[in-house]
């Protein structure tokens, strides 16, 4: 007897789980992603039921509807496991600037002052409406969970409040938004110390509004023990640790990523191998962020008196080869912010992995699903096509999963259905009245 199921995605020219453990793949089972040729999923109540070929599962399904994607991939849908969301204000003249050497060298933090002023500036309308329209883009380009942190406010009082912000913004297009205290971002230009203390104080009011409190330790934010007060301080709240770790430099946030079991250490540019093997027996996700190597101009040299100056970190590809070997869960997200990483695409972050990192399809796909959900605590529910999970799928234009990573610079997606409810319907948003209730506000 066949069993009733409200969908039928069938006849997917290649369909991937990207299924594992909820708290995601490591090492070599990166590169063990095996597609189901002639694919198809069953889903019921908003979640998927079986997966398997489409001749397995018609056989044992009767679906309320069989939707036929002939000639294209199916996947889980992605998700983006580090953003700064909320802000207003863009920075393209700093970022020309930085291309044409007009700009001093290295990693500048000057612009974030100024989207510190706009963000802090901005009415919550307008922070909303920026917000929603990334959100939108970001469904668009196949994401369905997204991570957001605060960070550009101008006091500890404004950073609860665009927390508060980043909250509301939770499910409003469909996708879940997980917010993030980042109270810890930007050093002041004096007494560290009293700001440092500030941050404490408002771990209370954070946790009680977010389930992740993330600091930024780092050679140009906040050092090791700077850092180590405020993480003793959220873990003794029950909030789980984000690290900004080691971008500018080596700087032990990756040990403190470790010590305290953080979810995960972003950005990770100076991870050692010994850093990520303890990163492997914490536990903790280890976050790239390409999109950030890619516009800071980190790979490219820079003409200096006709002269070709090194590139700034050479050593990327190295780092990718040690993740594998480390048996680290790595994770991949686009940074989405003005200043260093202005992009939405997950898609785009996936293509910059083989090209920057030299690692695979296979582990960027990894990267840029289960892993990322894992990161965030959501890998029992989402992030992979299995059994009992959220129906949040993903149909894209190409046949393939390789082509996703391969073909840069557009998007690919086709479809996206989230809890078993379709959002994006052949490139479109379903629900066009939100979007134009949104410009109208906007
Ligand atoms: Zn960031």
């Amino acid at each position: 007897m066949k069993h009733d199921v409200d969908l039928v995605i069938a006849n997917a020219s290649e369909l991937i789980t990207c299924d594992g453990p909820s708290a995601g793949v490591g090492g070599s089972d990166l590169l063990s992603l095996e597609p189901i040729t002639n694919g198809a999923v069953a889903v019921a109540g908003g979640r998927i039921v079986e997966v398997g070929s489409t001749a397995q599962i018609l056989d044992r399904f009767r679906a309320a509807d069989i939707y036929d994607v002939s000639g294209c991939l199916v996947s889980p849908s992605l998700v983006d496991p580090h953003t700064h969301l909320v802000h207003a204000g863009e920075r393209e003249q700093e970022f020309d600037a930085r291309a044409t050497n007009r700009l001093a060298g290295g990693i500048s933090t000057g612009g974030i002052a100024e989207t510190v002023r706009k963000t802090s500036s901005a009415r919550d309308v307008e922070l909303l409406a920026k917000a929603e329209a990334a959100l939108d883009d970001m469904l668009l380009h196949g994401t369905g969970l997204v991570e957001a942190k605060t960070g550009y406010g101008d006091s500890v009082e404004t950073e609860l409040h665009l927390l508060k912000l980043t909250r509301s913004l939770d499910g409003r297009n469909g996708v879940k938004v997980v917010p993030t205290f980042l109270g810890a971002h930007i050093p002041p230009k004096s007494d560290r110390a009293a700001f440092v203390d500030a941050v404490i104080a408002a771990i209370p009011q954070a946790a009680k509004l977010s389930g992740f409190c993330d600091i930024a330790c780092d050679p140009v934010c906040f050092d090791f023990e700077e850092s180590d007060r405020i993480a003793a301080a959220a873990v003794q709240h029950g909030i789980r640790l984000r690290i900004h770790a080691d971008q500018a430099g080596p700087w032990r946030g990756l040990e403190l990523a470790a010590k305290w079991r953080a979810a995960s250490a972003d950005h990770a540019d100076y991870a050692t191998p010994d850093d990520l093997s303890a990163l492997a027996k914490s536990g903790t996700v280890v976050t790239l962020l390409p999109g950030s190597n890619f516009h800071m101009l980190e790979m490219t040299g820079a003409v200096i008196d006709n002269a070709l100056a090194p590139a700034a970190k050479p050593h990327l590809p190295v780092l990718g080869a040690h993740i594998l070997q480390s048996g680290c869960v790595p994770a991949v997200a686009t940074n989405y912010n003005p200043g260093s990483s202005p992009s939405v695409s997950m898609q785009m972050m996936m293509q910059l992995l083989p090209r920057l990192f030299r690692l695979g399809a296979s582990a960027a796909w990894y990267m840029a699903t289960l892993n990322a959900a894992a990161s965030l605590g959501h890998g029992e529910r989402t992030g992979s096509l299995q059994p009992g999970k959220a129906a949040d799928i993903a149909v894209w234009r190409v046949p393939r999963h390789g082509l996703v990573v391969e073909r840069f610079g557009m998007n690919h997606i086709r479809d996206v259905w989230l809890g078993g409810r379709r959002v994006v319907a052949d490139g479109k948003l379903t629900d066009p009245q939100a979007a134009n209730q949104r410009g109208r506000n906007g």
